[in-house]
């Protein structure tokens, strides 16, 4: 089974996963509500993905699924009747879940439910107000000096009302029951990087794994932040079991370098297999210890789950200017950095795929590798040196208790070629899988 990406396969896949974020950009999304069906029914033209609905109300865990909120418009105008802020221009404009106003106010009144950037006079700032009834508008700092004093009218055309979560879950049986579980919040409006870019890669990632065999099962969940991970965890606990390894994704478009946050578990696989790609990647990168403080990441790990699932993106939430602003649009991502990205969950996947235990058929001494033409056979000097290094690492540690990741990691040795000897050591019978019995 080959995990990865040709060099035509990559490239084209960078454009489709940019083209599918440029789908999706303009629509307005928030926790709950018509947006996120819409994305959720475009995914579904590349993936056969399942939504489900969790009505209004429902107890999950200390939490309660909010009212569904839903925009039809939203603007103020000036005295002589001039938009000066508009949701049709942005939808970045409106405070995310405000209620519904419909009101005449001065500028002095008007400028408490405002919200600027003045560090950055040009950029929307994103906001919202979830689980605390209010209204506002966000607009760049310019506009705000704009503004001259006098009467205007307010009106947001929303609605708060009974409804429900909608989320959207993706499975994919593999030959053991097993799970891998991808992660991405699908809450945000306009941003690209923030939500936008791990939906994208997710969901290029659901259809390469349906094509080719899988030892394990896939889940991708496409779900709004913090509420949306609480509900699946309360509603599906019992589900939670099979998952032995997990990524939330996020932040996967920007041009920084990658960074991983670990487990809570802090030496789960998954957090080996990470640090082991990005640790060969030839590349800058950065790791992260736990902290509950985050994406969904802090639902899936907190006590009570403790989920092996660390966090694998680029540049962190909140360390670029441009996150939560007008900013992190389509220029912001580059069809390169989501790529390389999914490059490096591919090589993650690769790893757990393929990592098992071995045992040697001759644990008493050296066997005799040259009288079976395991010596020098192929490639130069160097891949000779490093091949003839990898066999005697396997055949060392191949005693049950090691993985391949472990020896691969020993030995400073790229997991890939671990692999691809041990395939040949295999076929000589010097080393033999670990039943399920012994493991
Ligand atoms: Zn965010």
């Amino acid at each position: 089974m080959n995990i990865g990406l040709n060099a035509c396969e990559s490239e084209q896949l960078g454009s489709k996963m940019y083209h599918l974020i440029s789908e999706l950009y303009p629509i307005c999304r928030s926790i709950t509500g018509n947006g996120v069906r819409q994305t959720l029914h475009i995914l579904q033209q590349y993936i056969p993905l399942e939504i489900y609905q969790v009505p209004t109300g429902t107890q999950v865990f200390d939490w309660t699924v909010p009212k569904e909120w839903n925009v039809r418009d939203a603007y103020v105008k000036n005295a002589s009747g001039k938009k000066v802020i508009d949701f049709q221009a942005s939808n970045l404009h409106l405070l995310n879940y405000s209620i519904p106003i419909h009101q005449t106010m001065s500028l002095v009144e008007l400028k408490k439910h405002l919200f600027t950037l003045p560090e950055y006079p040009d950029w929307i700032p994103y906001r919202t107000s979830y689980y605390n009834e209010n209204w506002g508008f966000c607009l760049t700092h310019n506009t705000l000096q704009s503004l001259e004093d006098g009467e205007y009218e307010v009106f947001i055309d929303t609605s708060l009302e009974a409804g429900y979560l909608t989320y959207g879950e993706y499975y994919l049986p593999g030959e053991i029951e097993d799970e891998v579980l991808f992660s991405c919040h699908v809450c945000h409006p306009s941003l690209c990087n923030d939500n936008l870019s791990g939906i994208a890669l997710a969901t290029f990632l659901a259809k390469h794994l349906s094509s080719i065999p899988r030892r394990y099962s896939y889940r991708f969940l496409f779900i709004p932040g913090t509420i949306g991970s609480i509900t699946w965890l309360c509603l599906n606990e019992s589900k939670t079991e099979r998952i032995k390894h997990g990524l939330v994704i996020s932040g996967v478009g920007d041009a920084g370098r990658m960074t991983y946050k670990k487990s809570r578990r802090g030496s789960a696989e998954i957090d080996q297999a990470v640090t082991h790609v990005l640790k060969h990647s030839g590349e800058e990168y950065a790791i992260e210890e736990f902290s509950p403080y985050g994406y969904d990441e802090r639902q899936y790990c907190s006590p009570g789950f403790n989920l092996p699932i660390g966090r694998l993106g680029r540049t962190p939430f909140g360390q670029y200017a441009e996150y939560h602003t007008s900013a992190d649009n389509l220029e912001f991502i580059k069809p390169g950095s989501l790529i390389d990205s999914m490059t490096k969950y591919l090589g993650v996947l690769e790893i757990l795929e393929k990592n098992k235990r071995y045992k040697s058929t001759n644990p008493k001494c050296e066997p005799q590798l040259g009288k079976r033409g395991l010596y020098g056979k192929l490639g130069g000097e160097q891949d000779k040196k490093i091949n003839e290094m990898a066999m005697l690492w396997i055949l060392n540690y191949s005693d049950g208790k090691h993985s391949l990741l472990d020896i691969a990691d020993q030995a400073s040795i790229r997991f890939h070629l671990i692999h691809q000897i041990v395939e040949k050591l295999k076929s000589a019978n010097l080393i033999e899988p670990l039943g399920t019995d012994d493991e």
